[in-house]
């Protein structure tokens, strides 16, 4: 661009001398030499060299210099070029100086030349005379961009990093990031229920399996103890034989205890298997069915009421599950009087086990809910049970998107009840998703 404008400047420069020249040349014509010369010192013309060249190249008349000691300027080009063309203009760079001369000629008559000279600063020179301070103009520029664009970024990056991420409702930064703030906080406190969550589980988990492998030790030890005695040939056959039922009963506790471990831990997968629509009276009246022996064993007195059509949406080993730990418990703890029951309420399916047992004490209502909570250990474990009975009820009705409780029971011990959502379409054994 600097180089662009200069061009124009020069273009203007040679124009307006080659005018000079050629008036100044016109004002001569008619004149001898002497009148020339004459003429010629009455006119004078701000930084401009005037010369007046005779045909045979001496110098007439000179601004500048002794006119006797200058050399003879036939061979020089604008001399030769304005006595060829009538007029000439030429730009002659000097090597050393860093400047440019600028001729104009004209030929006045016969041969005589009329010389402007004009001396100018040289492109170069003057791009050079110009780049210190340029440089040094850039330099500023990019050394005081640099500090503000460095105080700019701090003084709005501070209050940006003293949010306070634990507490970021807190921070008082920027009216435009409260809605980024408010939704960082619901995430953060997103992330701690989760993990919060997350540790409970992890440390249910945990003691859940520690109580399985205490469980599992003492039949074990049970099992270990019979064999070895055994083993050692100290028994005699009745012994022997004794012992063995005694390994055979502990061996099978084991089964029971692991098959209800690996339910529970099934119902935590939520891997239950396709829903289909069962009727929870049905249900009832096969593990009443199935559990007879054990009944009329024990001179139990068990009542059904389950009247057809309550359906609901499930797995039927699940609810299988559910009626059979909570029958199994009234036979174990009961008086020898039970009733299961289902009926509908609204959109519920009620179904409720009670008995005339001892009941269960108010403050102990939830916690016999508990994997391996047991109210009396040896009473539970006498009758071959793992401690994990309510527990899987409770998480099956919830699988079935229902729940459990207790209460006083009528007869005088506990009435066990879950509730579950009655399922509203009619179609039968079509394997489907529950209603939600
Ligand atoms: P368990 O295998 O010991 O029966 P459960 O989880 O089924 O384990 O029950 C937990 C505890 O609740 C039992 O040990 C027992 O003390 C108490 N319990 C369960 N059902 C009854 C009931 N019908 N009457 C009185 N107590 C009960």
């Amino acid at each position: 661009m600097v180089a662009a404008s200069w061009k124009v400047y020069e273009g203007n420069a040679e124009r307006h001398l080659a005018l000079q020249a050629d008036a100044l040349a016109d004002a001569l014509v008619g004149l001898d030499t002497h009148e020339m010369e004459e003429r010629l010192s009455s006119v004078t013309l701000a930084d401009t060299r005037i010369t007046l060249i005779a045909a045979d190249g001496e110098i007439l008349y000179d601004t500048h210099a002794d006119e006797s000691a200058m050399a003879n300027h036939n061979s020089r080009e604008e001399v030769m070029e304005a006595r060829d063309q009538g007029q000439s203009i030429v730009l002659r760079r000097s090597q050393t100086m860093g400047t440019d001369t600028l001729y104009a000629a004209d030929e006045v008559i016969d041969g005589i030349v009329l010389r402007l000279a004009e001396t100018r600063t040289s492109l170069p020179y003057y791009l050079s005379s110009l780049l210190a301070p340029l440089a040094l103009a850039a330099l500023l520029a990019v050394a005081l961009s640099a500090v503000l664009a460095r105080a700019i970024t701090r003084s709005v990056v501070t209050p940006l990093l003293q949010v306070n991420l634990d507490e970021p409702l807190e921070s008082t930064a920027y009216a435009e990031i409260e809605p980024l703030l408010t939704r960082i906080d619901a995430l953060r406190a997103g992330l701690v229920a989760q993990n919060d969550q997350l540790e409970r589980a992890v440390s249910i988990r945990r003691e859940f399996t520690g109580n399985v492998s205490h469980e599992m030790k003492s039949p074990l030890q049970v099992i270990s103890g019979y064999a070895e005695l055994i083993e050692s040939g100290v028994t005699g056959p009745e012994e022997t034989q004794r012992f063995a039922s005694l390994i055979r009963e502990e061996s099978e506790s084991m089964r029971v205890l692991i098959d209800d471990v690996l339910f529970l831990s099934t119902l935590d997968e939520g891997a239950l298997g396709d829903s289909y629509l069962i009727d929870l009276s049905e249900v009832c009246r096969d593990v009443c069915d199935k559990l007879k022996p054990v009944t009329n064993t024990q001179g139990a007195e068990v009542l059904v009421d389950c009247p057809e059509g309550m359906t609901v949406w499930g797995a039927t080993p699940v609810a299988m599950r559910i009626v059979r730990n909570l029958l199994e418990n009234a036979l174990r703890y009961g008086g020898g009087r039970v009733e299961v029951r289902t009926e509908r309420k609204g959109d519920t399916i009620v179904l409720s086990v009670s008995d005339n047992g001892a009941g269960i004490p108010t403050e102990l209502r939830e916690r016999v809910f508990e994997r391996f909570y047991r109210i009396d250990p040896s009473r539970s474990r006498e009758t071959g049970g793992t401690g994990l009975g309510l527990a899987i009820v409770r998480n099956a009705a919830h699988s079935l998107g229902g729940r459990a409780s207790v209460e006083d029971s009528e007869l005088g011990g506990a009435r066990f009840v879950v509730m579950l959502p009655a399922a509203r379409e009619a179609k039968w054994n079509q394997p489907n998703r529950p209603e939600t």
